[in-house]
C-alpha cells in the first residue's frame, strides 16, 4: 500500500470519541502513515507523549487544528496545519474563543428550556470534563451528548435535527471570529490556512472572500466524497494555486460512518504541505 496521510482527525480533546494515542494507534493498525488530530479550536492533543508515541510505532504527526468561524450566517470551518506550537498569541486567541463559547453555550442552553429541556451550565461542564473534552471546544456536540445520555434524545444526531442544527429552533448564531481573523491568527503563527469540506458552503460569496484573505489550501479530498465532486474541487485548487489536502472528518463513535483513512492525501501533497516550512 502506498503512502497515506489523514489530515483530518478529531480526538475526545474535542468532539472525538478516541484519545490522540488511540488514534495513532488505528492509524497504524490500519497502515496510514501519517495523521493530524485537528480538534475543533484546541491543541491540546499534541503532548511532549504524543508526539513521542507518534515517532515510536512510526506514524507521522502533523500538527494540525480546525477553527470554527462564522461568515454570512454560515460556519466555516478553517483547518490550520504546520504552525508554531510555541506561539503565545495562538494560545491567547484560544482563550478568546474559549470565552464566546461560554457565552454560546449559555444561550443555546436558555434557548432549549423553551422545550423543557433542562441543563445547567454546570452539568454541561462536569460532563465534558469526565468525557476529556477540553474547555476551547466545547459546544454542540457535547449537549447532544449529554442530551443522549440524559434520555431526552436517542440519538446523537437528534440534537442536531430537532434543536441546534445550522437552521434549528435553538441555533445561536453570532459568537464566532471571522475567516479573516482565524487566517491571519494561522498566519501569525506561520501555519497553512485551509478550508475544510468546501462542499458544506452554500454562499459562492465566502469562496471568493477567502481567496481575497489569503487562504493558503483546501480540503479536496474527504470523507466519502464521490471522486467527481473532489475532481471539481482538485480544479478549483489549481485554478487558484492552493495548497490541495484531505481527510476523514474521523470523530469515532459519535459518527461511525466517517471510518480513519476513508479520505487522505497522498506523499506528494503532503510534502508540499511540508515545504512551506
Ligand atoms: P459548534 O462548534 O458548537 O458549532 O459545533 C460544530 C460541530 O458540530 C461540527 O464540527 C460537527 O462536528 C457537528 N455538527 C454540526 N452540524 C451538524 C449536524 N447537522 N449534524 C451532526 N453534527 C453536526
Ligand atoms: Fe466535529
Ligand atoms: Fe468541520
Ligand atoms: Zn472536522
Amino acid at each position: 500500500m502506498s503512502f497515506r496521510a489523514d489530515l483530518h482527525v478529531h480526538s475526545y480533546f474535542s468532539d472525538g470519541t478516541m484519545s490522540p494515542i488511540e488514534l495513532l494507534n488505528l492509524a497504524k493498525e490500519k497502515n496510514i502513515n501519517a495523521i493530524s488530530i485537528t480538534d475543533h479550536d484546541t491543541i491540546e492533543a499534541y503532548s511532549d507523549a504524543v508526539f513521542q508515541h507518534a515517532h515510536s510505532i512510526g506514524v507521522q504527526l502533523m500538527l494540525g487544528v480546525e477553527i470554527s468561524s462564522e461568515l454570512f450566517n454560515e460556519n466555516v470551518h478553517i483547518l490550520g496545519y504546520n504552525f508554531d506550537i510555541t506561539n503565545k498569541s495562538f494560545k491567547d486567541f484560544l482563550k478568546k474563543v474559549v470565552e464566546k463559547r461560554e457565552q454560546r453555550n449559555r444561550k443555546i442552553l436558555e434557548k432549549l428550556k423553551n422545550f423543557n429541556i433542562d441543563i445547567s451550565e454546570e452539568e454541561l461542564e462536569d460532563f465534558t470534563k469526565k468525557i476529556g473534552a477540553s474547555k476551547t471546544t466545547i459546544g454542540r456536540p457535547h449537549i447532544s451528548q449529554l442530551m443522549q445520555k440524559k434520555g431526552i434524545t436517542e440519538t446523537f444526531q437528534e440534537g442536531f435535527d430537532k434543536y441546534f442544527n445550522d437552521k434549528g429552533p435553538c441555533y445561536v448564531p453570532g459568537f464566532k471570529f471571522s475567516p479573516k481573523e482565524v487566517i491571519e491568527e494561522i498566519h501569525k503563527c506561520s501555519g497553512i490556512a485551509v478550508l475544510a469540506h468546501p462542499h458544506f458552503i452554500r454562499n459562492r460569496k465566502i469562496f471568493d472572500y477567502l481567496l481575497e484573505n489569503n487562504i493558503d489550501g483546501i480540503e479536496v479530498y474527504y470523507a466519502k466524497l464521490l471522486p467527481n465532486i473532489e475532481a471539481r474541487w482538485e480544479r478549483f485548487a489549481v485554478k487558484h494555486n492552493l495548497l490541495i489536502t484531505g481527510g476523514s472528518d474521523y470523530h469515532g463513535d459519535i459518527k461511525p460512518f466517517n471510518s480513519l483513512g476513508s479520505s487522505w492525501v497522498d506523499l506528494n501533497h503532503f510534502n508540499k504541505l511540508n515545504e512551506q516550512l
